[in-house]
């Protein structure tokens, strides 16, 4: 049985990162999981607060479970951005392999002592379940903005970093470093890229030496997340860039059928939509040239 700890660890040791991909029904599933069938990498499914609340919190964890052990495949689960640790401990007990306890928008001490709280309680439900605390700020929702915003006011510190992993005990930081959740309608068009602060990740990783994951990652520059990635970056998060896709997909349905009402002849076209976009992330992170 794989072990998300050693699946990471080894990502580390071969200098590639572990694509984590949002899923809020099992069109998104479906296309995550064959992408990673395709290209044979490991894969964390990320389901947030709100995509939980929609699929089941024991829904999504006895679905991923299932294609673990029926497939024998490193497929895992994260329960994204939790708030609380009532929801977190939730999750915890569902058999999430990793929690992202964010209670970033607290000031430093705050953020310190209620996720060191999370931790142990998580760990008590646990031993094995990864535990990861966010510091900085790169926003909120995985939506299309107007507006970009000041990344830079909320930039994580390589020194507070170190004293965040320390003080905490968390096993993941998620920290900011240029990136935002969301996109930009500018960067849907492929017009603009989100750009990273690379020498801010290798400060970083070498202050706190934990394993790091990147949020946001929709729309950031191909070749950032290439270096990002050398300098210590070991999950990438991609949530934006599969709605769309899911979008399209369905959209490109639609009009291709306009009589059609047979859900398993409609939604395929959304899930290999969102398929495509998994898989160009996956090759990226996992550095697989294309064929
Ligand atoms: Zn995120």
């Amino acid at each position: 049985m794989y072990v998300l700890r050693e699946v990471l660890e080894q990502a580390q040791k071969n200098g590639v990162a572990i694509g984590h991909f949002n899923i809020a029904d099992l069109v998104l599933l479906k296309a995550v999981f064959a992408a990673a069938q395709d290209l044979n990498v490991p894969v964390l499914v990320g389901a947030s607060e709100q995509e939980r609340k929609f699929i089941g919190v024991r829904q999504i964890a006895a679905l991923v479970r299932s294609l673990r052990e029926q497939f024998d495949f490193p497929i895992f689960l994260n329960a994204d951005h939790t708030h609380s640790l009532l929801e977190a401990e939730e999750a915890a007990r569902a058999g999430f392999d990793a929690i992202v306890f964010d209670v970033s928008a607290l000031p430093f001490e705050q953020n310190v002592r209620q996720t060191k709280e999370a931790v142990e309680a998580l760990k008590t439900i646990n031993p094995a379940i990864l535990v990861e605390g966010e510091l900085g700020d790169i926003g909120t929702g995985s939506e299309i903005h107007e507006e970009a915003p000041d990344l830079l006011k909320g930039l994580t510190s390589p020194v507070e970093a170190k004293q965040y992993v320390e003080s905490t005990g968390i096993d993941i930081l998620a920290p900011a470093v240029g990136n935002m959740h969301g996109m930009l309608k500018s960067m849907v068009q492929g017009e603009t890229r989100k750009r990273l602060d690379i020498r801010r990740i290798a400060q970083i990783k070498s202050a706190a030496r934990v394993l790091l994951t990147l949020h946001g990652g929709s729309g950031i520059d191909d070749e950032d997340l290439r270096k990002a990635i050398a300098a210590g970056i070991n999950v990438v998060h991609i949530n934006t860039e599969l709605r769309v896709a899911w979008r399209h997909g369905l959209e490109d349905a639609l009009a291709k059928q306009p009589d059609e009402v047979v859900p398993y002849k409609i939604l395929p076209f959304a899930v290999e939509s969102v398929k495509q976009v998994v898989r160009s992330r996956m090759r990226l992170f996992n550095g697989i040239g294309n064929p």
